[in-house]
């Protein structure tokens, strides 16, 4: 093993980064009962799981209206879809996130306008959000909606956001595919917006065993809107296809293992948290831990600090990881400054200062409902450091 050369000793063992497999042991046995449930009836496309799935999860959230579908891509692209968002179109969405924000909005050929985030929570800034609507206006784009992201976990700020979305008759289509089960001013994610998505991708904090994602909406004109785009724009009748639309379900094996995950979800929620707080409690003379909103939960997909500049982060995460503990950047490259997007414009016209500067410093921690011994985990960590004086 080439380890054993650089290491004397054994090498360290890896904490999980997300701990997907205690997470299967704990509920395997009920996992397999879903999927032979399945098997035995054969209805593997919109067969009753769907439906159950979507029953429990506005009952989870209280959105009136929960339509899954495939992946959180095309749940943030049926909500466009459903919008009639076209060329001309510009749609405000965080620079600091993770591409499938942004390249909805180019799928329908509508430009995303590249917003900043804040310093703390790492959210869509609001100011920059005004400067973004002016910016568009200026290049004759006609501003039609804005897509907040809830980074890591925690909901943006939805009030502020809709302030200015009423000054501008802006949509907001949220972006929760990191944050179901968080909540903002009492509303739970999902309940939030005009319309808004998530994913079940196997790592968001409510994941499936493949890909998944649902929209939500209280507006029962949009909701009718979504069920037709997600099977080819079908109407009333099946064989009359009324608008343009895609294949969009979600597996009904997917809803199945899906509906197993809901029972443990809100301890597994109740553990990242935990987790969080312990993280908290042994960094905050280290690094800059992460900040939430008064009166604001995360789902915690990811547990993000800052690291002082004084520390070099590739050294850092390749150390951690010698010690034993993996690490990952979130995102090493803001949307605005990629390849496919850099062509779009930004709120300021040029840089953006707040998600450039984090871009460098972010760094994620391992984070699940099932994180063994955060105490080692911050251990080790303050070790690493230690070890730099
Ligand atoms: C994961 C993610 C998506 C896309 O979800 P998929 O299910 O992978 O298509 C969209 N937006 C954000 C912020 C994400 O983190």
């Amino acid at each position: 093993m080439t380890q054993a050369l650089k290491q004397p000793e054994t090498p360290a063992k890896q904490i999980p980064f997300i701990d997907l497999k205690t997470q299967l042991e704990e509920i395997r046995s009920h996992i397999d009962a879903a999927i032979n449930r399945v098997f035995n009836h054969g209805n593997f496309i919109m067969g009753p799981e769907v439906y159950e799935l979507e029953k429990e999860l506005s009952a989870f959230c209280n959105a009136k209206h929960v339509i899954s579908c495939a992946n959180g891509t095309d749940a943030l692209g049926l909500g466009l879809m459903a919008k009639n968002v076209g060329p001309g179109d510009a749609v405000f969405v965080p620079s600091f996130t993770f591409a499938a924000t942004a390249e909805v909005v180019a799928w329908v050929g509508a430009t995303p306008v590249f917003i900043d985030s804040l310093a703390d929570t790492y959210n869509i800034d609001p100011k920059s959000l005004e400067q973004g609507i002016q910016s568009a206006q200026k290049l004759g784009l006609k501003p039609v909606g804005i897509i907040p992201v809830d980074l890591f976990g925690q909901p943006a700020d939805y009030d502020a956001l809709q302030a200015i979305a009423e000054t501008n008759q802006l949509w907001i289509l949220a972006d929760g595919a990191q944050s179901f089960g968080a909540s903002y001013k009492g509303r739970k994610v999902g309940n939030i917006g005009d319309m808004a998505t998530t994913s079940f991708f196997p790592a968001k904090p409510l994941g499936c065993y493949g890909d998944g994602g649902a929209l939500f909406t209280n507006d029962d004109e949009l909701a009718s809107i979504f069920k037709s785009l997600r099977v080819h724009g079908q109407g009333t009748d099946k064989y009359d296809n009324v608008r343009i639309g895609m294949n969009g379900r979600l597996d009904t094996l997917q809803a199945a293992i899906l509906l197993e995950k809901l029972k443990v979800f809100p301890l597994e929620l109740s553990a990242r948290q935990k987790t969080a707080e312990a993280y908290n409690e042994a960094l905050k003379d280290l690094v800059q831990i992460p900040y939430i909103m008064e009166e604001t939960t995360s789902a915690w997909a990811q547990y993000t600090v800052c690291i002082p500049s004084s520390l070099d982060r590739g050294r850092l995460m390749s150390d951690l990881k010698d010690a034993g503990l993996p690490t990952m950047v979130y995102y090493v490259k803001p949307l605005h400054l990629q390849t496919a997007y850099k062509h779009y414009p930004t709120a300021t016209g040029g840089s953006l200062p707040i998600c450039e500067s984090l871009a460098h410093k972010v760094l994620s921690l391992p984070m699940s409902g099932y994180v063994q011994d955060p105490t080692h985990i911050t251990n080790l960590f303050k070790h690493v450091c230690n070890s730099y004086r």
